[in-house]
């Protein structure tokens, strides 16, 4: 019988799109996508230890509605253990603490990041030794931006997105993240997507002047080649947004774009200091929204502890 590791803390990242080209729904109801994935400083934490049952919980930072995030079965976390225990034919057990800094429904695949956290956790956890192969298949079957959690940095993701393949990205780039108190559904954004563009093409739009600035490591290049096919229905969704868009790019931001399917928004600055300049700006309303400052790249899920 295998040993149990002590206990041990995997975090994952949050990810924005710096290109996210939809193309016309497929008759399996699935988009094709061709996006650039960046993953940022801003982090779920997941704790495991060892205990002869099964628990998760997860606590929450203060500006997360805590009743946002399921508790049973249908949390990502639970289907990710339940898929990998499956995988290697073993017994699920352990004590789970998920602490969700990434907004619910946000648009920056939180519960992807948990799902690829309760991966590499358990991975270990369990003694398993599983291949990075299978761990990635075992992402992709999790959910389309599963795999690129594991992987981190900024990559191109091609099919459902679950097809990762990193890219040269040579810049430190600066975001300003403000967050919405309501989530955007994932599936209506797609639908409203469709309604608005009947004719997308089959093929999502490339990204290769995106992939060139950030290559040169130009925050101006990248701002100007920032692309989110999913911002019109968004928008459309959210007035709102485009309001707050409109307000950061005021203020100095050199471009402000939805985060994935949204609420989200992220603003592309300068510097760490204009960041905060920016974040500062926009905190002055009179109903300031959560802001924060993260960076990019940063690294997929990865130990941080061991117990
Ligand atoms: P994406 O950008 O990948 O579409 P998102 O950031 O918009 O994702 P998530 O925070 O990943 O959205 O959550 C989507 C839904 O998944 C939530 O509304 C919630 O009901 C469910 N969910 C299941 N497990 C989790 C989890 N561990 N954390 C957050 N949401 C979870």
């Amino acid at each position: 019988m295998r040993n149990s590791v002590a206990g041990l803390t995997v975090r994952a990242p949050a990810k924005i799109n710096l290109h996210l080209g939809v193309g016309a729904v497929r008759e399996d109801g699935m988009h094709p996508l061709l996006t650039v994935y960046h993953a940022v400083g801003l982090y779920d934490d997941l704790s495991a230890i060892p205990a002869p049952d099964w628990r998760v919980g997860v606590d929450v930072e203060d500006y997360i509605d805590p009743a946002a995030v399921p508790l049973d079965g249908d949390n990502i976390v639970d289907r990710a253990a339940t898929l990998l225990a499956a995988h290697h034919g073993v017994a699920r057990s352990g004590d789970l603490q998920v602490t969700k800094a990434i907004p619910v429904a946000g648009g920056m695949a939180g519960g992807s990041a948990d799902a690829a956290a309760a991966l590499v956790a358990l991975d270990r956890l369990w003694r398993l030794e599983t291949s990075d192969e299978d761990l990635l298949a075992l992402a992709a079957r999790l959910g389309s931006d599963v795999p690129f959690a594991l992987v981190g940095g900024t990559a191109v993701g091609t099919g459902r997105g679950e097809i990762v393949t990193p890219v040269a990205d040579h810049g430190t780039w600066w975001w300003v993240v403000v967050l919405s108190p309501e989530g955007l559904s994932t599936p209506e954004v797609y639908r409203h997507f469709d309604r608005l563009f009947p004719d997308a093409p089959a093929t999502p739009p490339a990204a290769g002047e995106l992939l060139a600035a950030l290559d040169s490591g130009d925050p101006h290049r990248l701002a100007a080649t920032l692309h989110n096919d999913l911002q019109a229905p968004a928008l459309d969704l959210r007035p709102d947004l485009a309001r707050r868009i409109a307000t950061g790019e005021a203020e100095g931001a050199l471009r402000g774009l939805v985060s994935g399917s949204g609420p989200t928004c992220v603003f592309l600055c300068e510097s760490g200091d204009h960041a905060r300049e920016v974040a500062g700006a926009l905190l002055a309303g009179s109903e300031p929204p959560v802001v924060l400052v993260a960076n990019g790249p940063v690294a997929g899920a990865h130990v941080v502890t061991h117990g």
